[in-house]
């Protein structure tokens, strides 16, 4: 039983992560009497009452049916509720698996919301998440457009299973349930998205936080999808920290132990988003421009190294971005972007003004090699819009994101980034099939 909160305790003391912390065993531990967490791609957190047992999250559609079978080994009980702390697909998913039980399924009434939103843009939701291991569309075997049309049946491929539980007991601020003996608080909050909702068991003071407390930064920021909410998600841990809780489950990453340690964790997150927003919105009112505060605003390093705000999942830098959306306009602050060029063209006349697309990635190999990055990318993207079909370009272009991919900490930004380069290796194998 104390294992995981005494890794957990070790770690966070310590400030040393010398060993993994989000883990996908489909293990199952009982972190105190009758509550267990399972492990996986979104842990399950199981509270047992006399009535059966409380579930916190299916996990996903793949790791689903082993967390189902690691909670029979804990306990035969039948799952009488299915709690969502909010309808990702890594929390959801693998509800197929409780299907059995007919649980009463309990979320915020915008979980209904959000997978109505998932069947409209199913297949937007299944590139961007290739995307962010690295994938490209053309492998997603999916109808795209210009250049990727591989027709498939568009009910083959479900970003979430058709079979995923809805919810059939929804609120919109707060709701308590009673189950066998147990009392349960359950409070919406917007965050990482806007159907969250944490639970609070006054008698055990025991939180379940589902993506409140991830174990990395707060996914506040990424790239590829809708809104996040930093200050309302500030404003909940807050909320929890004045609950006293004294035991932490979150979704991902370890369970925490201790009044002070809870509430120290809290507190470092809550901050951290919280200076985050303060320092983005102060430039904004300045009038400065997106560019500009992208290369201000940092969060200092030592508050990365924490055990549990590592940038390895999103990052800071999407974040500001995300702050910038919440409270400004998707334009950036430059006139020309405001109605841009199309890309190509723009390209094509800075590659004539260089003397071809291969000075252009000439330069751009320069800057990988004297660690510049962020500029090699841009000259090697222009390079390679200026001549689309050209295989020595895109060998050259896919070399330097290869790079950018091993330079980056955040699997947000090497996913991109790898897609990047598997895009232009694809038009070099492409273009050597045609030359055959
Ligand atoms: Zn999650």
């Amino acid at each position: 039983m104390a294992d995981l909160l005494a890794l957990s305790s070790r770690i966070i003391d310590s400030g040393l992560t010398d060993q993994p912390v989000n883990r996908i065993t489909n293990e199952l531990s009982e972190v105190a009497a009758d509550i267990a967490m399972v492990e996986s791609f979104s842990h399950c957190v199981a509270l047992r009452t006399d009535d059966g047992l409380v579930c916190f999250d299916s996990s996903g559609v793949g790791t689903g049916q082993a967390v189902r079978e690691s909670l029979r080994g804990w306990s035969d009980q039948r799952v009488s509720h299915l709690v969502y702390t909010h309808g990702h697909a890594d929390h959801v998913g693998g509800s197929t698996f409780f299907a059995d039980d007919a649980p009463v399924v309990v979320g915020h009434e915008n979980v209904a919301h959000r997978l109505d939103r998932y069947d409209f843009t199913n297949n937007w939701n299944l590139i961007i998440n290739a995307r962010q291991f690295g994938g490209v569309p053309g492998e997603l075997n999916l109808s795209v457009g210009a250049g990727m049309n591989v027709e498939v049946n568009p009910k083959a491929r479900r970003f979430l299973p058709s079979s995923t539980l809805r919810p059939s007991d929804t609120f919109a601020t707060s709701r308590t349930l009673h189950v066998g003996g147990q009392q349960i608080e359950l409070n919406h909050a917007r965050g990482e998205t806007d159907d969250h909702l944490w639970a609070w068991l006054p008698e055990r003071k025991t939180l379940m936080t589902g993506d409140f407390l991830i174990w990395n930064f707060p996914n506040a920021g990424n790239p590829q999808k809708v809104q996040r909410y930093p200050i309302e998600w500030a404003a909940a841990l807050r909320a929890m920290i004045d609950k006293g809780p004294e035991l932490l489950l979150p979704a991902h990453g370890l369970p925490i132990e201790g009044r002070e340690r809870v509430a120290r964790v809290l507190d470092d997150v809550a901050t951290a988003l919280e200076n985050l927003v303060a320092d983005v919105v102060a430039m904004m009112n300045t009038g400065e421009t997106l560019d500009t505060i992208i290369h201000t605003v940092k969060v200092p390093a030592e508050t990365l190294a924490k055990p549990y705000l590592r940038p390895l999942y999103d990052e800071p830098e999407f974040v500001v971005r995300g702050i910038w959306r919440q409270f400004g306009g998707w334009w950036d602050g430059a006139a020309s972007r405001l109605k841009p060029s199309p890309d190509a063209h723009l390209a094509s006349a800075l590659a004539q003004l260089a003397g071809g697309a291969d000075a252009v990635l000439r330069r751009a190999e320069a800057a990988a090699s004297e660690g510049d990055l962020r500029l090699a990318c841009h000259l090697a993207d222009l390079a390679g819009w200026a001549s689309p079909d050209d295989p020595t370009i895109h060998a050259g272009r896919s070399a330097i994101y290869i790079a950018r991919r091993k330079a980056e900490p955040s699997l947000m930004a090497k996913g991109i980034f790898a897609a990047a380069a598997k895009e232009s290796q694809l038009i070099v194998e492409r273009e050597a099939l045609t030359n055959d």
